[in-house]
């Protein structure tokens, strides 16, 4: 007979999906609500970068132990989850962000020169400056971790929108979808851009700062290389300083993505709806001056919505009232399977990590 879920999941994005198979593992049966399809929000496209560097230690520490998580589900999945190549960093940044990784220690981290980042990242021009590779870093495979979880979780995935919810009096959660009625014993947000609106129900004011943000996909010319790292770019020497790019499955595209992001309004409307275009074409000048190795037409245009917090760009946090877990950030694919692993105990009322506490101010 099938359980009776007991945590209601509002969103089937990556955390959302995480969040979910978290609690499965912990006999916790959920109801992931979806209004759209698992993994068409924030977490759409082919691929993300898992990379160790954080400002925050802690941050760092998060993710290597996330690291472990993610091994653990491409085992139970029997699925490549993240690739094997690493990711390389280069910039002026990178003696500062090395000193973090091995204060923190665990992490296969070192300084690489020319050749081996040639061999590395064969896609790259001639660059001679400071770089780091990131062993145990690569490209997420954002589509087979999304299809595998939502694969995993089977019916407790519905296509249902959360219209609002709020604790009861008699210590329950109610969740009101455009379908019915329920009740939980605890109920985690992970609603992306929706987030922040149902925290606004029940008196939470997230300081979630929405962005729109744009990622160009470049054809590989010739064979694709066997390995390809990862790459961010804050070096300049190419004429930006946050560039991030990951290969696809097989190496035959190379997404490439400036970290800036174009503000908007409160509603979703542009101040400057030239800005995103403008975006995309510095991504495009910026591969052919730096990745002589992709042919600089873009083959695909990625647009889509990001939400940040104030304090990092990494940063990630946690609100909660009453049994109800709101979980808000960005850069969060890396994090999924750690972080859902955290939401998981907090909403089966084992306490919320004090790192991911808002006052904690993560990453
Ligand atoms: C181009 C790009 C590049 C990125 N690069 C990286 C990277 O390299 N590394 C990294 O770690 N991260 C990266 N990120 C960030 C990362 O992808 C996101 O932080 C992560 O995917 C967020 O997942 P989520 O589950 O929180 O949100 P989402 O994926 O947005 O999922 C939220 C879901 O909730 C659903 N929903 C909303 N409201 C409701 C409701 N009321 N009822 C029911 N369902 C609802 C939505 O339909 C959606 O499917 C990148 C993001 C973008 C866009």
């Amino acid at each position: 007979m099938a359980q009776v879920p007991e945590v209601a999941v509002v969103g089937a994005g990556i955390v959302g999906l995480c969040t979910a198979y978290a609690l499965a593992e912990r006999g916790t049966a959920s109801r992931v609500y979806e209004s759209g399809v698992p993994g068409h929000g924030q977490s759409s496209g082919q691929s993300r970068i898992f990379r160790h560097a954080h400002d925050d230690a802690r941050l760092v520490e998060f993710t290597r132990q996330g690291r472990a998580v993610w091994d653990e589900w491409a085992d139970r999945l029997g699925a490549e989850l993240i690739s094997s190549d690493g990711v390389v960093a280069l910039g002026g940044r990178v003696p500062e962000r090395l000193r973090i990784l091995q204060d923190v220690g665990g992490v296969p981290v070192r300084t690489v020169d020319s050749a081996e980042l040639r061999a590395r990242m064969p896609l790259l021009a001639d660059y001679c400056g400071p770089a780091m590779l990131d062993e145990d870093g690569g490209a997420i495979r954002t589509r087979v971790a999304v299809e595998s979880l939502a694969g995993a979780l089977g019916d407790a995935v519905v296509t249902d929108e959360v219209i609002s919810l709020r604790p009861t009096a008699h210590g329950t959660v109610e969740v009101l979808s455009a379908a019915g009625r329920e009740e939980y014993v605890a109920a985690v947000v992970c609603a992306g851009l929706g987030t922040a609106r149902l925290a606004r129900n029940v008196g939470l004011s997230l300081p979630v700062r929405p962005a729109a943000h744009v990622r160009l996909t470049f054809r590989v010319r010739g064979a694709p290389p066997e390995r390809v790292a990862c790459l961010q770019d804050g070096s300049g020497d190419f004429g930006e300083t946050g560039v991030y790019a990951a290969p696809y499955p097989g190496n035959r595209r190379y997404a490439v993505g400036l970290s800036q992001t174009v503000e908007v309004r409160e509603d979703g409307s542009f101040a400057d709806p030239a800005a995103l275009v403008a975006l995309s074409n510095r991504a495009r000048a910026y591969v052919s001056r730096a990745l002589p190795g992709l042919d600089p037409e873009p083959v695909e245009h990625l647009h889509c919505w990001v939400t940040s917090l104030p304090w990092s760009e990494d940063g990630m946090a946690v609100w909660e009232a009453d049994r109800i877990f709101f979980a808000a950030g960005h850069n969060l694919f890396k994090q999924a399977p750690r972080l859902g692993r955290a939401l998981a105990c907090a909403a089966m009322g084992e306490g919320l990590e004090e790192n991911l506490r808002p006052a904690a101010a993560l990453g």
